[in-house]
């Protein structure tokens, strides 16, 4: 075979030299995907990820696990990741007890998930935004006492299923208590995928209005509508220098009934290598994976670029 098929590079004045990719396949992808793989195959998938070159990979999710079925082996799962060291491992957890499982298992990075809109917020976690800050208040403050960092999820930043439009001041609200409350780092998710890229814009420069620089912020797109990627180069252009993306663009959307859901990493990668910006991962390697796991699930990868290559290869 010939070496992997790769983009002429030519940089754009004033984006990053390098990118940091927050791969969320292992969690968010597989969480919202109809097939469960048994622990072993998650466990080889986080490892193959890491071989990549992927240095941050959320692994699972500490819920309880009648919850989620397709994460219901997050303590089994995490001491078979022992061995990686120099990969960041953040977890999902919900509530405290999630985060003493998680501390328990090992983990040394937790994430937290809230959401902008009341209706998500009393849909995906049963309660208002208010109750559900108060819930994250204790977890956030135990995971210092630990030494452990706190990713904090925005969810319905751009558009909500039941409310519609989502106001940017409401965004900037709910970010300002989340770092208030001591989250290090905040992803600014379009769960339903709807965001186009002067939106994206128009809410980093409100964020940075409001004192919260791109430095601070990841960006996490779903591609339900082909936007991930315009949106993302926008990010980029703001100064975000860290992407949320899941290898295989695996996890269809859950609210639009799509088979595209995250933005898939290989896509990513492909534009970022075409703009000369660094990220540490070996595309081939990473498409090969992607092709693996779409065996275990019984789908094809919706990643343009996943399959491109594998024409190329066959
Ligand atoms: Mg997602």
């Amino acid at each position: 075979m010939s070496a992997t098929p790769a983009p002429s590079p030519v940089p754009e004045p004033g984006l990053p030299a390098r990118v940091r990719i927050h791969e969320v396949g292992p969690r968010d992808g597989l969480q919202n995907e109809a097939a469960v793989v048994p622990v072993e195959v998650k466990a080889e998938f986080i490892h193959r990820l890491a071989a990549a070159g992927l240095t941050t990979v959320e692994a699972t999710s500490f819920v309880h696990p009648g919850r989620v079925p397709q994460l219901a082996d997050a303590d089994e799962l995490f001491p078979l990741l022992g061995d990686l060291t120099g990969v960041r491992l953040p977890v999902l957890v919900p509530n405290v007890r999630g985060l003493d499982r998680a501390l328990a298992r090992g983990a040394r990075e937790i994430a937290i998930f809230a959401s902008v809109t009341e209706s998500f917020a009393r849909a995906n976690l049963g309660r208002g935004v208010d109750a559900s800050l108060a819930m994250f208040a204790p977890v956030v403050a135990r995971a210092a006492d630990a030494g452990v960092p706190v990713r904090g999820y925005l969810s319905m930043c751009f558009g909500d299923p039941w409310e519609g439009d989502v106001p940017v001041a409401r965004v900037t609200a709910l970010a300002r208590r989340l770092l208030d409350l001591g989250c290090a780092e905040l992803s600014l998710g379009d769960t339903i995928g709807v965001a186009t890229p002067g939106q994206v814009g128009a809410l980093l420069t409100a964020l940075d209005a409001a004192g919260i620089p791109a430095d601070r912020l990841a960006v996490h797109f779903h591609d339900t509508y082909g936007q991930a990627l315009a949106n993302t180069l926008t990010a980029l252009r703001h100064g975000v220098t860290t992407v949320d993306a899941a290898a295989g663009g695996l996890g269809g959307c859950p609210f639009a009934r799509s088979a595209t859901g995250n933005l898939a990493t290989e896509d990513l990668l492909w534009m970022l290598r075409g703009l000369g910006v660094e990220t540490g991962v070996d595309l081939g390697r990473l498409a090969a994976t992607s092709l693996w796991m779409a065996g275990h699930l019984g789908r094809p990868s919706p990643s343009r670029t996943v399959r491109a290559l594998a024409t190329e290869e066959s």
